[in-house]
């Protein structure tokens, strides 16, 4: 539904978005994470057609968004990041313009009714956009995306500056239109994409960074046991024996009292770590201090997968 080829997009010198290319089937909600500044804005305005890639094609539904700009809007429903929104208009008014705009014509009543039920607007239809909280003022900018039944929705940050409860409702939303429609969410947060998203994708100083399912992205950078040990025992003695453990790393541990001797040890996610080190305690009867095995966090995650150009796809572009 929407493809990617070799998209480039530069600002005079500075290249927000670096040799991208990626495809995204009909029905796939994409979760597309990055720090700020990674060019998560940028892709999403190209695959609206509000700016113009430097290099590279762009379609959605077989359409070019340069070339066929107009049939590509009318498939895409847009939520940008900031809402551009008539802060003197009345919501139903609002929603009236962009119904006009949409040429929504006699579809206008039943499509009016399904998105103020949809986005929870019922309550402030007879406001001023201007005088809604940061919570409503983000749904009617929903509304207005959802207004003429986009095949595609484009959602930059949907949630931020929501509070928690606006976050869950708006994460519901999106899980229920997930059935029927191909969405690209964008957030900083992994564990938001994660939220709803089936599939992630990483983007890095506008390269990406990462692609796959949550679980696998996990697991890629997870794949490894990791244990902190400190213990009573003479350090060239504790050396030589956790190093005869098949481990991939030793971090040891200076902020100990002497005597002392602590690691942060990894090993291969197959390397029974724990068991091993079980093992050499009771047989050296060494004195336990700690005895921590640790996870990586979500944030160690995306800060693995993020660091680094390892991963990428692209070329030096
Ligand atoms: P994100 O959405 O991931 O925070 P952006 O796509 O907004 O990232 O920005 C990517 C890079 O492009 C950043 O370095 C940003 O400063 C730069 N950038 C974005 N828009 C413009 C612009 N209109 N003019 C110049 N630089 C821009």
């Amino acid at each position: 539904m929407i493809t990617l080829k070799n998209v480039c997009k530069n600002y005079g010198p500075i290249q927000a978005v670096a040799n991208v290319s990626f495809s995204i089937p009909k029905g796939e909600i994409v979760g597309f994470v990055g720090p700020n500044g990674a060019g998560k804005s940028t892709t999403m305005k190209i695959i609206t057609t509000y700016t113009a890639p430097s290099s590279g094609t762009v379609t959605v539904g077989g359409f070019d968004v340069v070339e066929n700009a107009l049939e590509v809007r009318e498939l895409i429903g847009y939520l940008p990041e900031t809402t551009p929104l008539y802060a003197d208009m009345l919501v139903h008014e609002y929603l009236e313009f962009v119904g006009r705009a949409r040429h929504l014509n006699g579809a206008f009543k039943s499509r009016f009714d399904w998105v103020v039920e949809a986005a929870g607007l019922g309550t402030v239809l007879r406001r001023k956009i201007g005088e809604l909280s940061k919570g409503f003022r983000q749904r009617t900018c929903l509304a207005q995306a959802l207004i003429h039944d986009p095949a595609v929705l484009i959602l930059d940050e949907p949630t931020s500056g929501l509070d928690p409860l606006q976050i869950i409702g708006i994460r519901k939303l999106i899980k229920e239109l997930a059935h029927e429609k191909t969405i690209i969410l964008s957030t900083h947060i992994l564990s938001e994409a994660a939220a709803v998203s089936d599939r992630i994708l990483m983007i890095h100083n506008g390269r990406i960074a990462a692609d796959g399912k949550f679980e696998d992205l996990v697991r890629r950078v997870s794949d490894q046991n990791s244990v902190y040990i400190a213990v009573r025992a003479p350090k060239k003695d504790f050396d030589s024996s956790v190093r005869s453990m098949d481990l991939k790393d030793i971090i040891y541990d200076e902020a100990l009292p002497r005597g002392v001797v602590g690691a942060h040890l990894f090993s291969e996610a197959k390397v029974d770590l724990t068991g091993k080190l079980n093992e050499l305690i009771r047989e050296k009867k060494w004195d336990i201090f700690n005895f921590t095995p640790e996870q990586m966090s979500l944030e160690d995650t995306f800060i693995r997968l993020t660091s680094g150009d390892k991963n990428s796809q692209g070329g030096d572009a």
